[in-house]
């Protein structure tokens, strides 16, 4: 038996669990279902899975305080799979720890692209100081001179728009919440809201997209963050 990475879908819709289960057992994971926030805990701490889709509304746990109960244990990457109309729930859940977000219905290739990054960037941690160069499509960032190209060509960045690029590249494929960058960037001065967040990303998008009303590297996630696209998963 070939060694699959381990899925713990947490879930109490049957049909939604069945679709699931059936996805991923087509493309090469093996599942592990369970309906409750109690029994995901256990599978969490017993099974150590490699990645947790968790449904935010389960019978016995608020979605929310499940993460919060994972999170001083265990790094494992939780996609929340959260239906549309619960922006609010999707952005606290991503503050409190988790790491994406797909929304129901949800495709199944953007589902499988979420796992493929959430294991990509497994245990590559956020570390303050990164070094050396990062690459993702046609954008090159140089963390060592602070420095950032499209191409060969450099793009010329404010200090605080370089900020949030590193962020996003450092979490690349993931929705950052606004709150996140805003708290990374500017250390959490009240007196920096989404509004300058959005100028400063308007600025980014004319200096760093062919076409910045259609941006190919920072996208929105509407009433959510951000998002870097990983153009490796393209
Ligand atoms: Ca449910």
């Amino acid at each position: 038996m070939k060694n699959l990475p381990v899925v713990l879908v947490v879930e109490d819709d049957k049909a939604i669990v069945h679709l699931l289960t059936t996805i991923l057992t087509a493309n090469n994971y093996r599942v592990l279902e369970v309906s409750t926030g109690r029994e995901a805990l256990a599978t969490i701490s017993s099974h150590c899975p490699d990645v947790v889709l968790l449904d935010l509304g389960l019978p016995d746990m608020d979605g929310a305080d499940i993460i919060k109960s994972i999170r001083p244990w265990s790094q494992v990457p939780i996609i929340v799979v959260s239906a549309r109309n619960r922006e609010k729930e999707k952005v606290e859940a991503l503050d409190l720890g988790a790491d994406d977000y797909v929304t129901k219905p949800f495709g199944t290739a953007e589902l499988l692209a979420r796992i493929r990054i959430a294991l990509r960037h497994t245990n590559t941690g956020n570390p303050d100081t990164p070094t050396g160069k990062a690459q993702n499509g046609r954008l090159t960032i140089d963390y060592d001179k602070r420095r950032i190209y499209i191409d060969d060509t450099e793009i010329h960045l404010t200090q605080v728009e370089y900020k949030i690029v590193m962020l996003t590249m450092l979490h690349l494929g993931k929705v950052l919440t606004y709150d996140f960058i805003i708290r990374s960037v500017w250390g959490a001065r009240p007196t920096v809201n989404n509004q300058i967040l959005r100028v400063n990303m308007a600025n980014i998008r004319r200096k760093l997209e062919d076409n910045p009303a259609d941006p190919q590297y920072i996208i929105t996630e509407t009433g959510v963050g951000y998002r870097m696209v990983d153009h490796l998963d393209a």
